[in-house]
């Protein structure tokens, strides 16, 4: 960016330039296998700076990334020859325990916002890792340990700021805030999120169970039936993966295809413990480690699995139930998996996120009563190939099972129709008029684009 200097004369944060120290540290993201190289990056340090980058950009006709906590698949948090517009040291939080509403900057990631809420028994549904960024993360919709008693993040987003194309700060109104819930960075930077948030914990039972693969079906079957029944304090994610080689697993399953639950009762422990009593009798468990714990303690404890700098390929597809004839795809696949650290999930949906109406936020696909997460892991540098081919694979044998859509944040970078098929057709038309009057010339593009109306 021969200009860059005067965007550093412009910002009160740091100009990170390619001749720059640091500029590789600046530019990478959590997907490894993502190696773009920006023009320059703008690491903001207030809002002024956001307003600054953005008019900068256009006055220098740069393409723009949006990067928060930089954990999107795609890589969309940064790009080749533009201008990332990073606002990863943005962190404050304001939380108002009486009213039970948080205040979050962008550059925030989950444990951080958590760190802050908890301390007063509250929580704003999150994701289930806690270095996920808040703010893609809430702006594609957001699934977690809470999505099924108090609804998905973009549910919960009651308030925001918004920095739009055309370089203006403006709190977004009922139209704007509506597709911010669900329809990503498409229009405009959000500078500051207001969270409705909950009492949660911050003690409650939850954890991980493992089983045998041999005992695949009875497993699969009995979570199918539990969750069916299962109060909405009750969310769980089925995992299938090789056995890690971890001390609480017995080192003959080390590396072998497993069968596992998370689970996270957000209720009473009490309730909690006699809730997930329940998973104990799906089958004779390898590893039991579900217990009373800290929700941010839970909400942390899968970190060590998706750290950053991996190669990543993954997809994604509502379901619309598990019938039995999933049952030797599931147990195909998971004998077939490629890497160690691969894994598939079935999220149980439902709950208070299935209770919004259809079309009241721009989430879709609400009544589908699971998502499968395909998440191909391998260490890098390594051949993708073998991954991607059996990504592809069994995301194809899942296809008779699916309730027609994907989930915008588990998007890679798919093209356009995989875009729509987050969305159904009415919501899609009215992101499209939302995109054409804050976006028209599709500044905010490098994302799952929804573009404008030509001509709008
Ligand atoms: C390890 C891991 C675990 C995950 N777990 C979950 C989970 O439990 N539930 C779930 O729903 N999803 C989950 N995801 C997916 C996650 O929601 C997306 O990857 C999301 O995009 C991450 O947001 P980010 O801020 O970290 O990413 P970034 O890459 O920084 O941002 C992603 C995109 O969001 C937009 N964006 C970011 N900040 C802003 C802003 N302030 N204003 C406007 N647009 C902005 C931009 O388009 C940007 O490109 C997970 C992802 C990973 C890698």
């Amino acid at each position: 960016m021969s200009t860059g200097t005067a965007l550093r004369d412009r910002l009160r944060g740091q100009v990170i330039l390619p001749e720059d120290n640091g500029y590789d540290e600046a530019r990478r993201v959590w997907n490894g296998t993502i190696d773009r190289k920006p023009a320059g990056i703008a690491r903001c340090a207030g809002v002024a700076d956001v307003l600054a980058a953005v008019r900068y950009a256009r006055e220098a006709d740069l393409p723009v990334a949006v990067r928060g906590g930089g954990h999107n698949i795609a890589g969309s948090g940064t790009c080749d020859g533009g201008l990332v517009i990073d606002l990863s040291a943005l962190k404050a939080v304001r939380v108002d325990p009486a009213g039970r509403t948080a205040w979050a900057q962008p550059g925030l990631l989950w444990g951080e916002l958590d760190r802050e809420t908890q301390e007063f028994g509250l929580a704003v549904p999150g994701g289930i890792v806690s270095t996920t960024g808040v703010a893609g993360l809430t702006l594609g919709g957001g699934f977690g340990w809470l999505h099924r008693p108090y609804g998905l993040t973009a549910d919960n987003l009651v308030g925001a700021d918004v920095v739009t194309a055309d370089g203006r700060l403006v709190r977004a109104d009922d139209d704007l805030l509506w597709g911010l819930r669900g329809g990503g960075g498409n229009f405009g930077i959000v500078t500051l999120f207001e969270f409705r948030a909950h009492p949660v914990g911050p003690e409650l039972a939850a954890g991980l169970i493992f089983y045998r693969a041999d005992d695949l079906a009875r497993v699969v079957r009995g979570y199918r039936d539990l969750m069916a029944a299962a109060p909405d304090e009750l969310t769980c994610f089925l995992v299938l993966r090789r056995a890690p080689a971890a001390p609480f697993l017995p080192e003959e399953v080390h590396g072998q295809p497993v069968v596992a639950i998370a689970a996270c009762h957000a209720g009473p422990v009490e309730d909690g413990v006699r809730a997930l009593a329940a998973l104990r009798e799906l089958a004779p468990p390898v590893a039991d480690l579900l217990a009373p714990r800290a929700y941010r303690d839970f909400q942390s404890m899968l970190d060590g699995s998706w750290t950053a700098g991996f190669g990543n390929y993954w997809k994604a597809e509502y379901l619309t139930g598990i019938p039995d004839t999933m049952l030797d795809v599931l147990a195909e696949y998971l004998r077939d998996i490629t890497s160690p650290l691969s894994d598939f999930k079935l999220v149980v949906l439902g709950g208070a996120a299935a209770r919004v109406a259809p079309g009241a936020t721009a989430v879709a696909h609400r009544d589908a009563p699971y998502v499968l997460n395909i998440n191909s892991r391998w260490a890098l540098p390594g051949d993708a190939e073998p991954h991607v081919t059996w990504t592809r694979r069994l995301w194809e044998a899942m296809r008779p099972f699916s309730a027609g859509g994907t989930y915008v944040n588990f998007l890679g970078d798919e093209g356009p129709d995989r875009v729509r098929a987050a969305y159904d057709e009415a919501t899609y038309q009215r992101l499209v008029d939302l995109k054409t009057r804050y976006d028209p010339d599709n500044v905010f593009r490098i994302n799952q684009n929804i573009g404008p109306r030509s001509g709008g």
